[in-house]
């Protein structure tokens, strides 16, 4: 049976997937999940109406979010994903082999259901050895935990349901807290042309708790709406700032090819449009 499924944007404005396929429909212990097949998109996951990934465009999210502060830390031994349920992120992240990753995710159905039928976003990641996962809320992980971490990368849902607290400024306290002298903290933070208020609330959020705050930008087709943001906060300026050569090196290094990733985007990524520039403060 054709059925289409549809996400609301925006009051009277809608992105909707054509599908012949529903995977999986359930209502978890935390939210309301959907998957299902598309023609162009392949498998597509949805929570709480909001489209989290497809099989055909995660590739751009996953390496932006992941190597951009990865690289531009140069060194970075301990990284923390809050989130991330479908895999991609952890994949990306231990493409870096020096690199050892705790993933706090709240729904093990999200993890459950994505090894099944999204099986390349992982790719093998949950039995790496390097990963640790833990079913558990992030708010309460950071506030807890008496870890350092060089990368906290937060690939979360929007700021409805279970990830709302994940946008407070108690949960970038203990980001903060909980990150070594370095570190760097990143999160997904929206679509600025639907929600630009995710962009002022997130700058006056964030910025008290560090030396360093902006944002970068990503492109993803199903987060549509033209450019993404990628909260960003340091304590140092500098690793935000770096030239083109030196993250060149840094990847050169790392020793492996991506699809969307490259120095060039990740140090042009800084360099916000000036609709997004005018609603940060
Ligand atoms: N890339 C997607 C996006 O940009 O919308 C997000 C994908 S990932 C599936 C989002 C994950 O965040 C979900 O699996 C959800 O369960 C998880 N999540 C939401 N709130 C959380 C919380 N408080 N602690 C840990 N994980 C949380």
């Amino acid at each position: 049976m054709t059925r289409w499924i549809g996400e609301t944007l925006y009051d009277g404005y809608q992105q909707r997937f054509k599908t012949e396929n529903i995977l999986f429909e359930e209502k978890t212990d935390h939210q309301d999940l959907i998957i299902f097949e598309n023609d162009y998109f392949g498998r597509v996951m949805v929570l709480d109406g909001v489209i989290q990934t497809t099989d055909r465009d995660e590739f751009i999210y996953h390496e932006m979010i992941s190597h951009v502060p990865i690289l531009a830390h140069g060194s970075a031994k301990n990284v923390l994903i809050i989130g991330g349920g479908d895999g991609g992120v952890l994949r990306e992240v231990l493409r870096h082999k020096d690199v050892i990753c705790t993933m706090v995710e709240i729904d093990a159905s999200v993890v459950e259901m994505s090894k099944k039928y999204f099986p390349e976003h992982s790719d093998g990641a949950f039995e790496d050895p390097r990963c640790n996962l833990i079913i558990a809320d992030g708010l309460k992980f950071v506030k807890e935990t008496d870890q350092k971490f060089d990368v906290i990368i937060v690939d979360s849902t929007d700021p409805i349901g279970p990830g709302e607290v994940l946008f407070t400024s108690e949960f970038y306290s203990d980001c903060q807290r909980c990150l070594s002298e370095k570190g760097i903290l990143v999160t997904q933070n929206g679509v600025p042309f639907f929600q630009a208020d995710e962009v002022t609330t997130t700058q006056e959020r964030m910025s008290p708790h560090f030396k360093d705050m902006s944002f970068y930008v990503v492109a993803v087709p199903t987060y549509i709406g033209g450019f993404m943001t990628l909260a960003w906060a340091s304590n140092d300026e500098a690793l935000r700032k770096q030239s083109v050569d030196v993250i060149e090196a840094r990847f050169k290094q790392a020793g492996f090819d991506t699809n969307y990733y490259t120095p060039g985007v990740h140090v042009g990524s800084f360099s916000l449009p000036r609709y997004i520039e005018k609603l940060i403060k």
